[in-house]
C-alpha cells in the first residue's frame, strides 16, 4: 500500500494549493518543500516586490502630496525599515500557509524530493530526524511535480561580476543602489525601474525589442515608457547588451548596441531581468549524486539538463528545454504523475501555478477541474496599474478576428480625477458579430483588480450588455469599465460621441 494518496514536490504557489485542495478532496497529502512555503512568490517575487512597490508609491505620493493641498516636509526613506515591513509582510503569509497546511491535515516533510521509478520519492532531509534519519523514501498513487523557476541569466561576458545581480540578489541589499541598469524591459524590469526611481536611484532600463511590455497592448507600452521617463528613467529600447565590465572608476559599464551603435552606461549595479528558467532538473538529479546544484539551480549546465531529461526519459516524461511536458490536466506521459507551474511550458505566472494545483489535484480526487487554464490575466503593479486578458486589437488583427473596440480615457472618471492619476485607459474587445468578449486591456487606477471582472467574462462567453445588467456604484473607478462596455454598446455617457464621418 502507498504512503499516501498524493505527494506534492514543492510548496510554491502551484504546489502548497494543490496540497490543500488534495486535502480538501479527501486524499491523504503529503508535501515536501526544501526551504521556505511560499515559493518564488511568497519569498523573492510577488509579495516583496508588491510590498517595496507600495512603499516606494506611498513616498513618491507623499512627496506629490501639494497637488492635494497636503504639504509634508523633512520625508525621508528608512530603507532598513522598508526591508523589515517586506519581510514582515512575507513572513506573515508564509506562516499562514504552513497554518492551512496543518489545519488540513497535510503531511509536511522538510527536505529535497526526488522522483524515482514506480512513483517513490527520495526525500532528503533539510535537517536529521529525530532518529538521525537523513532521508527516507515514500511512495503515492499519485505525484504533482512543482518545483518552480530561477532567474535567467544571458550567456553575456561580465555576467559572473560582483553587482550583476537577479531579483534574488537586488531584494539583498541592504542599501538603496545609486544607480542601476536594468537588462530587459519585461515585467520584473519595469516594477522594479518605478521602485528604484521612486527611491532615489538613477535607473536606466536597456531592452532588446523595439517596446517596453512586449507582449502587451501597443499603447499600453507607450503610455508606461513616457511615465517611466518622466519619472526619471532612462529608457532604451532595441538596445541589446554585448558585455560588462568592471569601471575603474567603480561600479559596472554595460556595452550595448543601439540602432547599430556602440553605446556605453556606467552604473552601481546591474540587473538581469530577461526571464525565468525551469527548475524542473532538479526534480530528477539525486542531491546527493548532484550536490553543486543542491542549492544552486542557476549552475545548472547541459550536463545536469541532458541528466536530468534522461532520467525523466525513462519515467515516461518528456522535458524540452528544461520544460515539462503535459496535457491540459498537468498529466505527464508518466501515470499518476503531474506537472504544474513555473516548470511547465506555457505562462510563468503565480495565479496560473494556482490554478494548475488546483486542477490537478481536482482531476486526481475524481473531480470535474473546472477553472479555463486558457484565459489568463496578466498584472502589472507600476503606477497607474496595467491589466491585460485575452486578445488585444494587435492580436485580433493578425488572426482577422472581427472585432469592435470599446475604449473609454479615464480622464472623465470622477475618481480617477479626484485622486489624479494618471491619463489612462480601459478598453474592451468583443466579437464583432457574436458580441462575445474577447479581450480587455486597462491602465488606470485599480486596473488588477479589475481585470478580474473582465476574465471572468471571457471564461463564460458574455457580452456587454449581459456585463452592464448589473448597476456600477458611483463614483469608483469600476465605473470606466461601464463606459468602455456601453462604448461597445453604441456609446460611452461621459464621452463625446465620434465624429460621424
Ligand atoms: P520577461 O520575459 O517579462 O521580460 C524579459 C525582457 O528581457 C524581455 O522584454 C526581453 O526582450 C528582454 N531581453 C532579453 N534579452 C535581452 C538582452 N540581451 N538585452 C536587453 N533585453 C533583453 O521576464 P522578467 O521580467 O524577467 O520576468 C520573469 C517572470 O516573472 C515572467 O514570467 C513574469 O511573468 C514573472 N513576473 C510576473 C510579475 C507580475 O505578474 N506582475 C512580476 C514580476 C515577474
Amino acid at each position: 500500500m502507498s504512503n499516501f494518496d498524493l505527494i506534492v514536490i514543492g510548496g510554491g504557489p502551484g504546489g502548497y494549493v494543490a496540497a490543500i485542495k488534495g486535502a480538501q478532496l479527501g486524499l491523504n497529502t503529503a508535501i515536501i518543500e526544501k526551504d521556505r512555503f511560499g515559493g518564488t512568490c511568497l519569498n523573492r517575487g510577488c509579495i516583496p516586490t508588491k510590498a517595496m512597490l507600495h512603499a516606494a508609491d506611498l513616498y513618491r505620493e507623499i512627496l506629490e502630496g501639494g497637488r492635494f493641498g497636503i504639504h509634508a516636509e523633512k520625508v525621508t526613506v528608512n530603507y532598513g525599515e522598508v526591508l523589515d515591513y517586506k519581510q514582515e509582510t512575507i513572513d506573515k503569509l508564509v506562516s499562514g500557509v504552513e497554518q492551512l497546511l496543518k489545519a488540513n491535515g497535510v503531511t509536511v516533510l522538510k527536505g529535497t524530493g526526488t522522483l524515482l521509478a514506480d512513483r517513490q520519492v527520495k526525500v532528503t532531509f533539510a535537517e536529521p530526524a529525530e532518529d538521525g534519519a537523513t532521508e527516507s523514501y515514500y511512495d503515492a498513487e499519485h505525484i504533482i511535480l512543482a518545483g518552480g523557476s530561477y532567474p535567467a541569466k544571458l550567456p553575456v561576458e561580465g555576467m559572473e561580476l560582483e553587482g550583476v545581480l537577479t531579483s534574488d540578489g537586488l531584494f539583498a541589499l541592504k542599501e538603496i543602489p545609486e544607480s542601476l541598469t536594468i537588462i530587459g524591459g519585461g515585467v520584473i524590469g519595469v516594477e522594479f525601474a518605478e521602485v528604484f526611481s521612486a527611491l532615489g536611484c538613477k535607473v536606466t532600463i536597456l531592452e532588446a525589442l523595439p517596446k517596453l511590455l512586449a507582449n502587451l497592448d501597443k499603447e499600453i507600452s507607450q503610455n508606461l515608457k513616457m511615465i517611466l521617463k518622466k519619472r526619471g528613467v532612462d529608457i532604451h529600447t532595441g538596445a541589446s547588451l554585448a558585455k560588462i565590465e568592471k569601471d575603474p572608476a567603480g561600479g559596472l559599464i554595460c556595452h550595448y548596441t543601439e540602432k547599430d551603435k556602440d553605446q556605453s552606461r556606467s552604473s552601481q549595479h546591474v540587473l538581469c531581468a530577461v526571464g525565468r528558467k525551469p527548475n524542473a532538473a532538479g526534480l530528477f538529479l539525486d542531491p546527493e549524486e548532484f550536490a553543486d546544484i543542491a542549492e544552486n539551480s542557476a549552475a545548472l549546465t547541459t550536463k545536469h539538463l541532458e541528466a536530468a531529461a534522461q532520467t525523466a526519459h525513462d519515467l515516461g516524461i518528456t522535458m524540452e528545454r528544461g520544460f515539462i511536458e503535459t496535457d491540459v490536466y498537468g498529466q505527464t506521459g508518466a501515470p499518476g504523475i503531474y506537472a504544474i507551474g513555473d516548470i511547465v511550458k506555457g505562462i510563468q505566472l503565480a495565479h496560473v501555478a494556482s490554478a494548475q494545483g488546483i486542477t490537478a489535484a481536482e482531476k486526481i480526487a475524481g473531480h470535474t477541474p473546472n477553472v479555463d487554464l486558457a484565459i489568463v490575466p496578466s498584472c502589472i503593479y507600476t503606477s497607474p496599474e496595467i491589466a491585460s486578458v485575452g486578445i488585444t486589437e494587435e492580436d485580433a488583427k493578425a488572426s482577422a478576428t472581427p472585432v469592435k473596440v470599446g475604449k473609454y480615457i479615464t480622464s472623465a472618471n470622477g475618481k480617477s480625477l479626484i485622486s489624479k492619476e494618471e491619463r489612462g485607459f480601459v478598453k474592451i474587445i468583443a466579437h464583432a458579430d457574436t458580441g462575445e468578449i474577447l479581450g480587455a486591456q486597462m491602465m488606470c487606477a485599480r486596473a488588477t483588480d479589475m481585470i478580474g471582472e473582465m476574465a471572468t467574462a471571457i471564461a463564460n462567453k458574455l457580452t456587454p450588455s449581459q456585463l452592464l445588467k448589473g448597476m456600477r456604484a458611483h463614483p469608483t473607478y469600476n465605473e470606466a469599465v461601464g463606459e468602455a462596455l456601453e462604448e461597445l454598446e453604441g456609446g460611452a455617457i461621459h464621452m463625446a460621441p465620434k465624429k460621424k464621418k
